[in-house]
């Protein structure tokens, strides 16, 4: 089936007007007395620790390092290592170990990174980017250098500042307060791709931010801000893609001449090249309908999320599920005690609705809504029935984890969970072929 032969965008409620009626907040970093760092990335890649137990660190000091894609980690606080321990990793969703850093409070930073001009040659510009340990901030944490290492026949880098899941405001709060150093940002990576044309897409209805990134770019006759309709997945970037150049690729954007990237992650890049900093806190949106007082807080990397909580008033009456992100892509932690990553953008906690699962009516709905034109229903059968061809065929693979195919489903049965376990085994079952 072909990308896009189906519907795969739905109007959603948004439920961003709860956070952002506050003004976001600063974590009070006397709260914070540890920090930790997963030795696994996101991908399941291992890092390997840079300290020991016992070695002081500052912010921004390399602390491990991700041989595969060659990322470094920075420490958020000054202090001791304090442990090397096993704790649950909310992101692999299994348990790994961590460097535990005891904060001393005295934020005592490191050295700057070495600042790089816009004039500086490409390779000298992505190369920066990868010392700085940049990765996505969207929630991939795909490693943001690889994406401009000798990339050819680009003419446009994209911005995406859409932002479609429910309930997560940090691109549009950044992109409203910082619109400069996301568009600055973003001619680094504009030059770093030798691309002609720079887009920063955001949805409609965002006023604010649009305008804040207007006027920031009105000096650059080939930056353009564009709006796009408020459905979901719209912030997928072939989903964006589509919508704004009518292009299809098989596997990465480039393949029509684009590369897309997160808002936030090109204002770490102004950060990291024009102000010499790591990145070291981050700005998550606290919200969901059992919060009382949902806002933005700027945490250190690393900060357990039970203590980010502490700030909020929770309606402990209510049984509730902690989302470590948006409600569409993020499966339920098991309790709040995960350290929070540089690809956090949120956590939603949600009341507990008990739905009633019944067996599937064949609707094709969950077909008709998918995004990736893949068939929920079908890889569904071929995961009961451990059918490794069928899974393959029915290219499983290609799955976003948008949430789309659960969301319409009207016998609540739990697809995207059965689509990430469906790829699970197979992505072990192909490795154990090789
Ligand atoms: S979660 Fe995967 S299978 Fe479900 S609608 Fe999204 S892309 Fe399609
Ligand atoms: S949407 Fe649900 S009920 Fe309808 S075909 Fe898909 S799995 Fe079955």
């Amino acid at each position: 089936m072909k990308l896009f032969s189906t519907i795969g965008r739905r109007k959603i409620p948004a439920h961003k007007k709860e956070s952002l009626a506050r003004e976001p907040f600063v974590l009070d970093i006397n709260k914070v007395t540890h920090v930790y760092f997963p030795l696994v990335a996101g991908n399941n890649a291992a890092c390997d620790p840079l300290v020991k137990v016992g070695d002081k660190v500052k912010v921004g000091t390399r602390i491990a390092f991700r041989q595969q894609f060659s990322v470094p980690l920075f420490s958020s606080v000054s202090g001791t290592v304090s442990a090397i321990e096993k704790r649950m990793n909310v992101i692999t969703g299994r348990p790994c170990d961590h460097v535990v850093i005891e904060n001393d409070f005295k934020m005592e930073h490191d050295a700057l990174l070495e600042k790089v001009n816009l004039d500086a040659p490409k390779e000298h510009i992505v190369e920066a980017i990868k010392e700085a340990g940049i990765v996505g901030l969207g929630g991939a944490g795909f490693p943001t250098w690889l994406k401009y290492n000798n990339v050819k026949g680009i003419h446009t880098v994209l911005i995406n500042a859409v932002e479609c899941e429910p309930y997560l405001t940090t691109d549009y709060t950044l992109s409203k307060l910082n619109a400069t150093k996301i568009v600055e940002g973003a001619r680094y990576l504009q030059k770093a791709a030798e691309a002609k044309e720079l887009v920063i897409a955001i949805k409609v209805k965002k006023e604010a931010a649009r305008d804040a990134l207007i006027e920031a770019s009105k000096e650059y006759s080939d930056i353009k801000v564009v709006e796009v309709p408020d459905r979901s997945p719209m912030g997928w970037e072939a989903t964006l893609i589509y919508e704004l150049y009518k292009k299809r690729y098989n596997r990465l954007p480039s393949e029509v001449g684009i590369v897309v990237n997160n808002s936030t992650t090109a204002m770490s890049v102004y950060e990291a090249l024009v102000e010499g900093k790591v990145i070291t806190q981050r700005l998550i949106t606290v919200s969901g309908n059992v919060v009382k007082n949902p806002t933005n807080v700027y945490v250190p990397v690393g900060t357990l999320a039970e203590v980010v909580l502490n700030e909020f008033e929770i309606d402990e009456e209510k049984e509730f599920s902690l989302l470590p992100g948006g409600p569409m892509t993020s499966n339920p932690a098991r309790d709040a005690s995960f350290a929070l990553q540089t690809n956090h953008g949120g956590l939603t906690l949600l009341e507990k609705v008990k739905f009633r699962t019944i067996p599937c009516l064949r609707c094709g709905k969950c077909t008709a809504n998918c995004p990736a034109g893949l068939q929920p229903v079908e890889i569904m059968r071929a995961f009961d029935a451990r059918d490794y061809v069928r899974l393959e065929k029915l290219e499983t693979l290609r799955c976003v984890d948008c949430g789309l195919c659960s969301y319409v489903c009207p016998s609540n049965i739990e697809l995207t969970d059965l689509m990430k376990k469906s790829k699970t085994i197979l992505r072990v079952h192909q490795a154990g072929k090789k």
